[in-house]
């Protein structure tokens, strides 16, 4: 156990006290988070197979988590459509109780991304934003959260629509600057979330200095890692948390379901996000869980074609466009492109266009052929979209324009397809641009 705030905690979980629905911890240290949360979940959280903990990443991301079937061998886990589990006497089961707390069609899946992330707990919810959500259960009215401006709008939405409502506060920071994260940091705040690169403005934050300035503080690091994933980028090992993703994206892959999965180390935190995910359900059917596990098979060969395509595609349009036209960390010319080859591994698909006015936005993403107008991002298929009206439609116009978000901007989300059609689209895409 790395951590005082969590040491706290399992010294209370381990006396009982942290157990009870009572909200002032019993120690006599500072209110701290999140010891209002029981840890008594009737259902054992899900926890990684040590052994899976061997091999190199394609391995594990093609067996960690998965058996072959006790009742047939069936080398695929089969989907377990069913809600509840026959018992054979009172309180003696196999593990399992009712399907809202554990599903082993979902736990395969949440030991897969636990591995592949380097934490011991996975928790998979049935969207990203219903695993945000599901974090965010947490903490309690009264807590504060430092959070980087610049994250994917649903994010800003989830907490300025509804949780700034139910008493969590929020200070929004420019997290690629450490100092001024530190200086946003109240005596109520509780965590410290980012999102790395950012969506859509391709912003890196230093994971190592927030962990730094999250653990000085004694709050927790909440990383978002849908962009990179943890092919290319594993917060766990740089000092967040709890690390969560869209697996609507490249998690899946394929663009055939919707999902969120959170990722975390230490068990006490896991305790927690299990009660909260069996206590306010907002979990994934099994289909769902299934999809993206078979997509997490592929993740690394994915990973490294989004990236091929990234690259060759950035430097076409860096040198059709200009360098500051294109938004994309594997660029010399992007500012946070020393960082971004520090903490990741690569760079991958996703990159940001100015192209100056909304009708010059509007033409090219009538025009792309190859490409698609679209939301979403991190599917085999190129995808692109206007962030301005449609990522971020529901942020305010003075956010965006805080954050530097124009209406000129376009997204691109490359896909895996033959790099040289992808440029071709663009090329013409772009034709008096
Ligand atoms: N985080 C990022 C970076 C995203 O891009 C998205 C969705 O676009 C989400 C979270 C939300 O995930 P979901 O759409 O699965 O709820």
């Amino acid at each position: 156990m790395h951590d005082r705030r969590l040491q706290r905690a399992g010294t209370l979980a381990a006396t009982g006290n942290a157990g009870s629905a009572n909200d002032s911890p019993a120690c006599g240290c500072d209110a701290s988070f999140p010891l209002h949360l029981p840890t008594d979940d009737p259902e054992p959280m899900t926890r990684i197979y040590d052994e899976d903990l061997t091999g190199g990443f394609a391995t594990r991301a093609i067996h960690a988590g998965q058996r072959p079937d006790p009742v047939s061998g069936a080398i695929m886990t089969p989907l377990y459509l069913t809600s509840t589990y026959v018992q054979e006497s009172i309180g003696v089961n196999k593990g399992y109780e009712y399907a809202r707390g554990k599903n082993p069609t979902r736990q395969a899946l949440e030991r897969n991304v636990a591995v592949l992330e380097g934490g011991t707990h996975g928790f998979a919810f049935g969207s990203g934003m219903g695993c945000l959500d599901s974090i965010m259960k947490l903490f309690r009215a009264g807590d504060h959260i430092v959070c980087a401006e610049n994250v994917y709008g649903g994010t800003f939405r989830l907490f300025d629509r509804i949780l700034k409502h139910m008493g969590l506060s929020f200070t929004y920071v420019d997290t690629s600057d450490p100092q001024r994260v530190d200086e946003a940091m109240t005596p109520t705040t509780r965590a410290l979330l980012v999102e790395t690169p950012t969506n859509p403005l391709m912003r890196l934050t230093d994971l190592r200095a927030m962990s730094e300035i999250a653990k000085r503080h004694q709050v927790l690091l909440i990383v978002d890692n849908t962009f990179a994933t943890p092919i290319y980028q594993r917060p766990l090992e740089l000092g967040a948390d709890i690390v969560w993703h869209s697996t609507t994206k490249y998690i899946n892959g394929h663009s055939d379901m919707i999902g969120g999965l959170a990722v975390v180390l230490e068990d006490d935190l896991a305790d927690r996000l299990q009660f909260i995910l069996n206590a306010a359900g907002a979990v994934p059917g099994p289909f769902d869980a299934w999809l993206a596990l078979r997509g997490t098979k592929t993740l690394p060969l994915r990973m490294k074609q989004h990236d091929l395509n990234g690259r060759q595609v950035a430097d076409f349009l860096a040198g059709r466009l200009g360098h500051e036209r294109v938004i994309y960390p594997g660029l010399p010319s992007h500012p946070h492109h020393e960082l971004a080859k520090r903490q990741m591994s690569a760079f991958g698909g996703m990159m940001t266009l100015e192209l100056g006015t909304k009708d010059n936005a509007r033409q090219f993403l009538e025009r792309v052929k190859v490409f698609s107008l679209a939301e979403s991002l991190g599917g085999v298929e190129s995808l692109t979209n206007h962030p301005y009206t449609m990522t971020h439609g529901s942020v305010p116009a003075e956010v965006k324009d805080a954050m530097g978000l124009t209406e000129g901007m376009v997204r691109l989300s490359c896909g895996i397809e033959d790099a040289e059609d992808l440029v071709a689209d663009l090329e013409q895409a772009l034709v008096g641009i």
